[in-house]
């Protein structure tokens, strides 16, 4: 496999940045240990960008075929006399969560109440060896790889993606492949979905508004606690009579808060909620549905509803055409398997694959023979991937780049 040679290398890292887990924007470390490595390839190297975001390029040097001859000024990206190669981006998350780690490891964090439970460690290891695999490789490689280390994936709704995007990370990238480590999942084996993967992950705030007034008499006042009852039910008919029964969206309301005696009707209820959609265009009339739904149903009864809509994540929506081509490129060396059903959490990557084709792939970590039942999943005090993955996860960045590139 391509990472025999890196292996050893890649665990060290590993276990190094699993030893010093820091916080989402806290990441200097890491980010310094990974633009000292990508510097020592002799890659293009950006420090600092959109927070402690580390970005190498890899000019490939096989570039007699791309693009197709003859180069005109129509050619793609033929502007001005220079020819732009194809860019593909690798991404890779550094942050950790604000957890206590308890697996025991010999390489367990060395800081209280942080923790790499979430195998960004693992992402940043894996994608630091495919960063030598193909620095070893740029005679065959017939265009440019771009590796990207992004920030804070675990500070939704900010993400370190946007101000990534911000600062023109993606301005010459043409397609992007990344990875998240999968305990449901055994080692060997790659989970990728074509389409929706993972869940938009949105906030509400409602404030209900009524009269008070003696429990006794509700006519002399506005219940805001009846009120916010038929705006929780209200909510729920938008997910059945509003969204198309083909698409997934879920409205919980996590949190309600009001009142202040049995025998009193308060004027003021609180709720507080989570919103999770998988289609972009459903997150987008989300805002609008909410809001109408819920300050209607209060009118109608003579209170109001202050409604807060705080997006986060967008929905994570693989491209078709570069899932397949991922799937294809690293058949021959593990097991493929193509996912059912998407996942409803959210992840950062969802930025970048909105703005270029892109795929997430999920990859097995459980150890062969691990039974699924009790084996500790993400942000999980006891998680810990199996290091026997790394070379399936250099194997599937370093496949799917090539196939990108060299198609
Ligand atoms: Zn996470
Ligand atoms: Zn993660």
């Amino acid at each position: 496999m391509y990472a025999d040679k890196v292996i050893e290398q890649v665990i060290g890292w590993r276990r190094d940045i699993h030893a010093h887990p820091e916080l989402s924007k806290h990441e200097e470390r890491t980010a310094s240990l990974v633009a000292g490595v990508l510097e020592g390839l002799g890659l293009e190297v950006r420090r600092n960008v959109g927070g402690n975001g580390v970005v190498g390029l890899l000019k490939g040097l096989r570039r007699g075929s791309h693009p197709p001859a003859p180069a005109t000024p129509e050619t793609r990206g033929d502007l001005g006399g220079s020819i732009k190669y194809k860019t593909v981006g690798l991404r890779a998350d550094m942050d950790a969560l604000p957890l206590n780690e308890d697996t025991g490891l010999p390489f367990a964090s060395q800081t209280p109440g942080v923790m790499h439970a979430c195998g960004h460690d693992a992402h940043t290891a894996m994608l630091l060896g495919t960063a030598c695999v193909l620095a070893g490789m740029r005679d065959e490689l017939k265009g440019n790889v771009k590796f990207i280390f992004q920030p804070a994936e675990e500070l939704n709704p900010e993400g370190g993606a946007p101000g990534m995007i911000r600062e023109g990370v993606l301005d010459d990238v043409e397609g992007m492949f990344a990875l998240h480590v999968w305990p449901a999942c055994e080692t060997g084996k790659i989970a990728i979905r074509s389409g929706s993967v993972m869940a938009a992950s949105d906030r509400i705030f409602l404030t209900v508004r009524g009269r008070s007034a003696h429990g006794s008499r509700p006519d002399q006042g506005v219940d805001a606690i009846v009120i916010a009852a038929n705006v929780i039910t209200g909510l729920q008919s938008i997910i059945s009579r509003s969204v198309s029964p083909l698409d997934s969206a879920v409205v919980t309301i996590g949190t309600i808060h009001g009142g202040y005696r049995y025998n009193v009707i308060p004027d003021c209820v609180k709720l507080e909620g989570t919103v999770r959609t998988l289609n972009p265009s459903v997150q987008d009339r989300m805002p609008e549905m909410i809001t109408r739904t819920a300050r209607g149903i209060a009118e109608a009864m003579g209170g109001t509803c202050e409604v807060e809509y705080v997006r986060g994540y967008p929905p994570l929506v693989n491209d078709a055409e570069l899932a397949g081509a991922a799937r294809e490129a690293v058949k021959d060396s593990m097991e493929v398997i193509i996912p059912e059903q998407p996942d409803l959490t959210a992840e950062d990557f969802a930025f970048f694959a909105r703005e270029r084709p892109a795929v997430m792939a999920w990859l097995g970590c459980r150890a062969e023979g691990m039974p699924l039942e009790g084996a500790p999943m993400l942000h999980n005090t006891k998680f810990c991937p199996d290091e026997g993955c790394f070379a399936y996860g250099i194997e599937y960045f370093v496949r799917s780049a090539l196939a990108f590139l060299n198609k």
